[in-house]
């Protein structure tokens, strides 16, 4: 989800009304169109605008979730499917998986949508993800629930992460935990030559769905786990897995060996960045830098930054696996795959003198062009 922007998306209310100071977009900037096919329809039910962004379809259909947002203005619409879907061919690229990367977007009301007028918004999308023929296959982001992707799955076929009854692969959650993991496993080889967490203190910002899975698992690891929040209800759920609460504001900056940004977008920014106490940042949030640019500087503090899209892949490969047949097992071995993946992003950095960020832009970038030499050759 965004640079400060999709994130946000965590703990707001399905398509709930957003002051335009809050905007998504509002730090975004223009976004160069390299896509495929940008299509902008407005819903013969609802007669709102949605929009469907397919940057590459080099490796296979673009997957990619769809968001239900109030933007100050479709232009601002359209410029965040056009960024994320650029987010989500990096990310299955990155991840190996023969996926390309797509977005949906639906321009809602200021309101929340509830009843008839959210079903109409569903049902056109679902007419319009179908008109593109497979070619991009939509999935959960901000603002759709679970349920929602069942309404849009009564006009279309093409629709992933339905919940379990439905017949889909349900909350992917799960898988993204063990990939970040898996991660933090390749952070702990590279940084303290063995990829043993156990003994390692690790501070989780952020323990809902991914981060309270993730400190369930290393707390079996052996690791010394430390969780924040800044729901304070969540203060249980600290007392409950018997591991130190810390004060929100104070996460950033928690002595840590492994620091594991699991709630909003831009967690890392320009002010605290100085202030880390952290060997490795590696945690399951999008877009956790709020600008790239930052990797740099965390590289020149000695900080190890595993890229958030390797990291996180976990929920696409559960989604993948509806695509590809796959069973929970395979999806579990594709994730825990992150550890190699990630490994060799390391170790490209070191060879070329990048941070992990451009090494792993560089992994999923030859992968696509790889890709497209093929199809030349083919064609
Ligand atoms: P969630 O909404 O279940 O949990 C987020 C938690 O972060 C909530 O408990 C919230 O109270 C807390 N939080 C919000 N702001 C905070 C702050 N400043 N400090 C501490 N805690 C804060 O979301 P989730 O599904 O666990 O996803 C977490 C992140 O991982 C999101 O950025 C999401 O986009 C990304 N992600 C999730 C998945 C997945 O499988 N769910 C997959 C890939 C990426």
């Amino acid at each position: 989800m965004s640079a400060v922007a999709a994130q946000r998306s965590t703990g707001t209310a399905p398509g709930a009304a957003v002051p335009p100071s809050q905007s998504p977009i509002a730090t975004v900037p223009p976004v160069p169109l390299e896509h495929e096919d940008l299509v902008l329809r407005r819903g013969r039910r609802s007669g709102r605008y949605m929009i469907v962004a397919i940057q590459s379809t080099a490796l296979g259909p673009a997957l990619g979730g769809v968001r239900l947002w109030h933007y100050p203005a479709i232009t601002d619409g359209i410029r965040d499917a056009l960024r994320l879907a650029r987010g989500m061919t990096l990310k299955a690229a990155a991840a190996g998986l023969g996926l390309g990367g797509g977005k949906g977007v639906i321009c809602g009301p200021e309101h929340l949508p509830t009843g008839c007028e959210r079903r109409d918004l569903l049902l056109d999308f679902g007419d319009l993800v179908e008109s593109m023929r497979g070619r991009y296959i939509t999935a959960e982001d901000v603002g759709i629930s679970p349920s929602d992707l069942v309404a849009i799955g009564e006009r279309t076929a093409h629709v992933t992460g339905l919940p379990a009854e439905h017949g889909g692969s349900g909350d992917p959650s799960p898988f993204t935990a063990i990939g970040v993991e898996a991660a933090m496993r390749a952070c702990a080889r590279d940084r303290f030559g063995s990829p043993e967490l156990s003994g390692r203190r690790i501070v989780i910002a952020g323990i809902g769905h991914v981060g309270a899975k993730l400190a369930r698992r290393l707390i079996h690891c052996g690791a010394k786990v430390a969780v924040s929040d800044i729901d304070p209800g969540k203060r249980e759920l600290a007392r409950e897995l018997g591991v130190e609460w810390i004060p929100p504001d104070e996460e950033m900056v928690a002595e840590c060996d492994i620091l594991a940004p699991c709630a909003l977008g831009g967690a890392i920014d320009g002010a605290n960045l100085p202030l880390l106490r952290c060997e490795v940042i590696c945690g399951c949030a999008n877009n956790q830098l709020a600008d790239d640019g930052l990797a740099t500087a965390i590289a020149e503090r000695d900080i190890l930054y595993a890229p958030d899209f390797v990291v996180n892949a976990g929920g696409l490969i559960n989604v993948y696996r509806e695509i590809r047949g796959y069973g929970e097992e395979r999806a579990r071995v594709l994730a825990l795959g992150i550890e190699e993946n990630l490994g060799a992003i390391f170790e490209a950095a070191a060879e070329h003198s990048v941070t992990p960020l451009e090494a792993a832009r560089a992994v999923a970038l030859e992968r696509l062009a790889d890709a497209r030499r093929q199809h030349e050759a083919l064609a």
